[in-house]
């Protein structure tokens, strides 16, 4: 079968890595310029060198058995490594989350900046569309392994049993800040936990194998990103550093970074399935939101739904 994936993040990426294992040939799409998702790691030049935000998801646990056979492969290849500061089953990617997904993309035929927005069933097979125009390859099977309110919109023509499961799965968002200082922050923490302004706050040149400035990352609590979703950058700035501040109990000096992120779908719902597949249709979805907002439960729902459409 000739399958396409629409997303490039864990979940579409174990997909793909069963299907390809089976001799088909899968195509992936995704919007992003590189690899990494939602375990996207973020760069930025500093007058004291490069430095480097983590600034999706954190670290991972690896508690179901295959998953932590890959995590294994991860860590002997240096591609992962633990971050014992977040807990003894954190798992961080090496030198920077994305790290993991950078090596499993490279396996594979994805193409970079291009946002899939609408799918054509055509009597013996599947095109998609980018901005308006239809990409002429023609698939058997399309796959969408973004997040449920992402996915809602495509399937919306052609499954709507699914479409309907993807709507009422909402995901929560997180506003991030990420901050970089020349002289590291006066605190022998690396981790805090809160849940009122912030919800979380790292040190991410504590993870294992990172190298620059000290550099944090801020995540607003799931309340306060609700209620400052559509605020400015700038003004999220101000707020979070205040907040980080009122955490540490002293004021923080001048950063060298001090930059906003806006996940608009972060953590996502979960459902009853791990996957999805119409195997009359050909069209399957999968990704984080079927299981649970976790990095292991993506990679369970795109190898459960290589295990449905191999079926
Ligand atoms: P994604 O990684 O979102 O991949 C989907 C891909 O699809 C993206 O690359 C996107 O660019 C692409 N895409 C979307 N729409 C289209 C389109 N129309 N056309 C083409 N491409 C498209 N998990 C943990 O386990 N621990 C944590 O500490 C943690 N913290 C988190 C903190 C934050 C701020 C965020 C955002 C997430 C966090 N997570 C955490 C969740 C974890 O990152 C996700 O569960 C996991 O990365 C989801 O993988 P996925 O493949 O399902 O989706």
């Amino acid at each position: 079968m000739k399958i396409a994936i629409i997303g490039s993040g864990l979940s579409g990426l174990a997909c793909a890595d069963h299907l390809v294992a089976a001799r088909h040939e899968v195509c992936l799409f995704d919007k992003a310029r590189g690899p990494g998702g939602r375990m996207s790691t973020r760069r930025m030049d500093t007058a004291a060198g490069q430095v480097s935000f983590d600034h999706g998801a954190q670290y991972f646990t690896a508690r179901d058995p295959a998953f932590q056979t890959v995590v294994k492969q991860w860590q002997e290849s240096g591609a992962a490594a633990l971050w014992t500061a977040a807990g003894p089953e954190a798992w961080v990617g090496m030198p920077t989350m994305n790290t993991p997904i950078k090596a499993l993309a490279a396996r594979h035929d994805v193409a970079w900046s291009v946002r899939i927005d609408g799918l054509v069933k055509q009597a013996n097979g599947w095109q998609l569309q980018s901005e308006g125009h239809i990409i002429e390859a023609l698939f058997d099977t399309v796959i969408l392994a973004i997040p449920a309110e992402q996915a809602a919109s495509l399937l919306e023509p052609w499954e709507s049993e699914f479409q309907a499961l993807a709507e009422d799965t909402v995901s929560a968002p997180c506003w991030t800040l990420m901050l970089a200082f020349a002289d590291p922050i006066k605190t022998g923490k690396a981790t805090f936990r809160d849940d009122r302004v912030i919800g979380w706050a790292a040190r991410n040149s504590d993870k294992p194998g990172r190298t620059g400035p000290d550099s944090w990352v801020i995540q607003a609590s799931p309340d306060w990103s609700i209620e400052h979703l559509e605020d400015r950058q700038e003004q999220v700035v101000t707020a979070l550093s205040g907040g980080f501040a009122d955490l540490l109990g002293f004021s923080l000096h001048d950063p060298l970074v001090a930059s906003a992120h806006r996940w608009r779908y972060a953590r996502s719902g979960k459902t009853s399935h791990s996957a999805l597949y119409n195997s009359d249709m050909k069209i399957g979805v999968c990704g984080d939101w079927l299981i649970g907002p976790r990095v292991e439960c993506a990679w369970l729902s795109g190898t459960a739904l290589a295990k449905m459409v191999l079926a």
